[in-house]
Formats: structure tokens, C-alpha cells, sequence
């Protein structure tokens, strides 16, 4: 066994030393999943009801610790981490609805009867990337379990607490063990064995786009079925029409929420060009007012990034020749902060418009028209979200219809609630968590003739 060091990105100190999984005792652990799977699917649905109920009170007992728990290995605001927690809580006493509700249909033929089943995969396999532990966590184990799957889930190395310890809430609340195992390790080896380990029935990977695009060649060997939620490079369309100061006043939170390491967020500010002065005046004092620091303080909205060598890739996108517009404060360090920053970059290829950078960074261009705002929008490979701003209805309809990405919201910066559908177009991802359809993503539906008449 080789062990990592768990790093408060607020402090630069090690605060644990967490045993990482080898590739043999992943095999193993998928192996015992697999094993516990029939017994699972069996578990009454509304006994796998209770017991995903149970859990989910068992998180929100834990809530204030888990919540400080993801605050001294994340960064995460008290307050953002509290909202993480109690979205793991919300997830599973959503889908634990969902066991008396897999029905299947009765579909009418002649000689016969005809009926399907929602089966459920067996082995599902959960990859979380560091940004959001416990929520990303939560919408893939929530409707797998409820579905009847049993769960091996791996988190990023940088941000396994809160996972071990939905683990241990789990078993405190009845869920056996090798139904849900969460496995720390290196993507590398335990991620890997997910992807080729036959026994696991699907993926659902949340991280870059680049592993993402790895995850799915290599589950394809196996047809095996594959979830992906990827990167962004998500557009703040803002009409002239639009009430200015609250675009203004809320894009800080569009983009700068997690310190800008969220893929919904609102990296492009795209402003109609006889507005463009007027908005900027308004965005600079909202920029300089975002709170920095101390992720334990109730009023701190902004923490600091993951990891050393992830600020140094975010700082790297500032030494091309865009120009800083102005920027916002943050503490020297210890720790690996980095202010809120707003550039103006003039050639639509600059990376800090086309590639995600995952930091508290946020080009603004402006844009002429409705069709010109559409196409500057849509000008990137991914498609996850985005906002847009105006007080005509109609535009609001067709701007929506027009720009290709997964969850869009007019007049705010909401991209998640649990109860409706979460993913992305083109290189953002495939498939979609969250929402009524989620779990059955995690079965496979099962036709059946019954022969009544004699007939072959
Ligand atoms: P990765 O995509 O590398 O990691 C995400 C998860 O996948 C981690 O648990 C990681 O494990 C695991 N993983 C890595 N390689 C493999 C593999 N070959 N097989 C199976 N699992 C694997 O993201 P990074 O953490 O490296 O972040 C890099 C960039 O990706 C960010 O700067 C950002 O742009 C983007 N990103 C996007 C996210 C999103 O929400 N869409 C989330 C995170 C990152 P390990 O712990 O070993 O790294």
C-alpha cells in the first residue's frame, strides 16, 4: 500500500495520510461488489427505500462535519460546503423514491403478453473529480443504489475525506458493505480498473474533458456504458435590454463560486456593445468586493484553488497579451490563493476564450446582435451551461434555443437542482444525471413475451 498526503489548500498544511488502493485490492473490491449485487437488487423496494432514507439522515446528523471536513480539504467556503453536504442528504431522499417507481410496461401483442423489466447493471463505477467531492459523488451512488446497483466509488486524490466518511454514514445507516465501497487512489490505477475490470457494468467519470474522451475508448472495448460529465467554457450573455446593475452585481458569483473550478462556470461574459462601458464600470466594484479568504469565516465567498501546481496552470493563462482589466484581492499565502480576475481579450482564438481554465479567471467581449451573441456562445467545443440576461421574453426563448449547452438560465446563474436534468452538449459530457430520468441510466430494460396462445 502507498499512502498520499491530504493537503488545506487554505494552509499549504498536511492535515491526513490516506492509504491509497492498489490495482490488486481494487480488482478485490470489485469483486466483492459484484458478489454482494444479487442480494442488493433483492433487498424489497421499499426496504432499499428506507435504507437509502436512513443514509441520508445519517448525512444530515453529520452535516457540520462533513461540511468543515470539505472546507479543511477543499478550500470550500463554510457556507458552500454546508450546501454540498446537505445536497448529498437532498440526492438521496430523491432517489430513494425511486425504488417503488421502477416500473416497467405492459405493452400489447397478439398471442400474448408483453412486459419489460428495469434491471439493474450490477457494478457501477463512480470517478469524482476534486472540484465538488460530495455532491458529484452523491448524483452518481444516489439513483445507482436506488436502482440496484452496488457501488464502487473512487475521489480524486486530492479530496477523499468526505467520501470515507459518507462511507462510514452509510454503514452506521444499514447500506451493507460491499454494496457501497468508496476506494481512494490514483485515477491512474483504481479509475483504470473501473474501465476494464469486466465486472463493472458502467462508468459515470466527472472530470476533464481529455480523460473523459480516454474513459469512453476504453469502455468501449467492453460496451461498456458510460456517463461523462466534462469540462465548460460557458457563455453570461448580457442583452442592453437587461437589468444591468444585477448582471453586474451577480457575474461575480457566475464564475468566481468555488474560486472559478466549477464547470458551469460563467467564464465568458459576452455584453452588447453599447452597454459594454456601462457594464464594466458596474462589474469592477462587484469584483473587488468578493470576499477572499479564510474558508472557515461565515462571510468568506471566495477560497483558495485545489493545489500549487493547479494555481501555477491557472497564473500560465495570464502571460499572454490579453489585458487585465482589474482584479480583485486575496491573501498572500500560505495557501494557493489567487485573486478574482477580469481580462479583456481582443482575438476571439485566445485561449482564455476557448479553453477552460477552471480559476477565478473571466474574459469579457463585447458583441453586436442577438445572432452575433448565439454564434460567439456556440464558437467552442464544449457546451454545459450558461446565462443569459434580458428583459425580452422572446429573446430570452430564442437566445435559449439557440445556444447549444445542457443547462442554460435566464436572469440568474442557477445550473443544479438535484430534481431536473444536469449535462452537457458536445464535448461537455454524455448522458444526463440528476432529474426523474436519472435512474434509468443505471438499468437495462428487459422485454418479455409470455406466449398465451400456444403460438412460437
Ligand atoms: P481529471 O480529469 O484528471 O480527474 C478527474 C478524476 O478522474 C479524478 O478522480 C482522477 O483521479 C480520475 N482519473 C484521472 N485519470 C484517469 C484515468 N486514466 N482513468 C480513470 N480515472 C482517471 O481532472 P484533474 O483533476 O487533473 O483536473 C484537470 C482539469 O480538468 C481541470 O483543470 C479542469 O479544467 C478539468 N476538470 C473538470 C471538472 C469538471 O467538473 N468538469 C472536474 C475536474 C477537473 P486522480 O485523483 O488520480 O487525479
Amino acid at each position: 500500500m502507498t499512502a498520499c498526503q491530504v493537503v488545506n489548500p487554505a494552509t499549504a498544511e498536511v492535515i491526513r495520510t490516506v492509504e491509497l488502493t492498489s490495482a490488486e485490492a481494487a480488482d478485490a473490491a470489485i469483486e466483492r461488489a459484484s458478489a454482494a449485487a444479487p442480494s442488493w437488487r433483492a433487498v424489497a423496494p421499499g426496504d432499499r427505500a428506507r435504507l437509502l432514507r436512513r443514509f441520508a439522515d445519517a448525512v444530515d446528523a453529520d452535516l457540520e462535519n462533513l461540511a468543515q471536513l470539505e472546507v479543511a480539504n477543499s478550500g470550500h467556503p463554510i457556507g458552500n460546503a454546508r450546501w454540498e453536504a446537505g445536497n448529498v442528504r437532498d440526492v438521496l431522499h430523491y432517489y430513494a423514491a425511486a425504488p417503488e417507481r421502477l416500473i416497467g410496461k405492459q405493452i400489447p401483442v397478439p398471442g400474448g403478453v408483453n412486459i419489460t423489466f428495469a434491471e439493474p447493471l450490477g457494478v457501477v463505477g463512480v470517478i469524482v473529480p476534486w472540484n465538488f467531492p460530495m455532491p458529484i459523488a452523491g448524483w452518481g451512488f444516489a439513483p445507482a443504489l436506488a436502482a440496484g446497483n452496488t457501488v464502487v466509488l473512487k475521489p480524486a486524490e486530492l479530496t477523499p475525506l468526505t467520501a470515507l466518511r459518507l462511507a462510514e454514514l452509510a454503514r452506521e445507516a444499514g447500506i451493507p458493505q460491499d454494496v457501497f465501497q468508496v476506494l481512494p487512489g490514483k485515477g491512474s490505477v483504481v479509475g483504470r480498473r473501473f474501465v476494464e475490470h469486466p465486472a463493472v457494468r458502467k462508468v459515470v467519470f466527472t472530470g476533464s474533458t481529455e480523460v473523459g474522451k480516454q474513459i469512453m475508448a476504453g469502455c468501449s472495448q467492453q460496451v461498456k456504458r458510460v456517463t461523462l460529465e466534462l469540462g465548460g467554457k460557458n457563455a453570461n450573455i448580457v442583452f442592453a435590454d437587461a437589468d444591468l446593475e444585477r448582471a453586474a452585481a451577480t457575474a461575480p458569483y457566475g464564475v468566481f463560486d468555488n474560486a472559478g473550478q466549477d464547470c458551469c462556470a460563467r467564464s465568458r461574459i459576452l455584453v452588447q456593445a453599447e452597454v459594454y462601458d456601462r457594464f464594466m464600470e458596474l462589474l469592477e466594484p462587484a469584483v473587488k468586493g468578493v470576499v477572499v479568504g479564510d474558508p472557515g469565516e461565515e462571510s468568506t465567498e471566495m477560497g483558495p484553488l485545489i493545489s500549487a501546481e493547479h494555481r501555477a496552470s491557472v497564473a500560465a493563462y495570464l502571460d499572454g497579451a490579453a489585458p487585465v482589466a482589474f482584479t480583485g484581492s486575496a491573501p498572500e499565502g500560505p495557501g494557493f490563493w489567487f485573486p478574482p480576475t477580469v481580462v479583456t481579450p481582443r482575438d476571439v482564438t485566445d485561449p482564455l476564450l476557448t479553453e477552460e481554465i477552471f480559476g477565478p479567471i473571466v474574459a469579457v467581449v463585447p458583441f453586436s446582435d442577438e445572432a452575433e451573441a448565439i454564434a460567439l456562445a456556440n464558437d467552442t467545443e464544449y457546451g454545459l451551461s450558461g446565462s443569459i440576461w434580458t428583459s425580452d421574453v422572446g429573446r430570452a426563448l430564442r437566445v435559449s434555443r439557440g445556444v447549444e449547452a445542457g443547462n442554460l438560465s435566464v436572469n440568474s446563474h442557477a445550473s443544479v437542482r438535484y430534481w431536473t436534468p444536469f449535462g452537457g452538449f458536445k464535448q461537455s459530457g454524455l448522458g444526463r444525471e440528476l432529474g426523474p430520468d436519472a435512474v434509468e441510466a443505471f438499468t437495462e430494460t428487459k422485454n418479455v413475451f409470455i406466449s398465451t396462445e400456444g403460438n412460437r
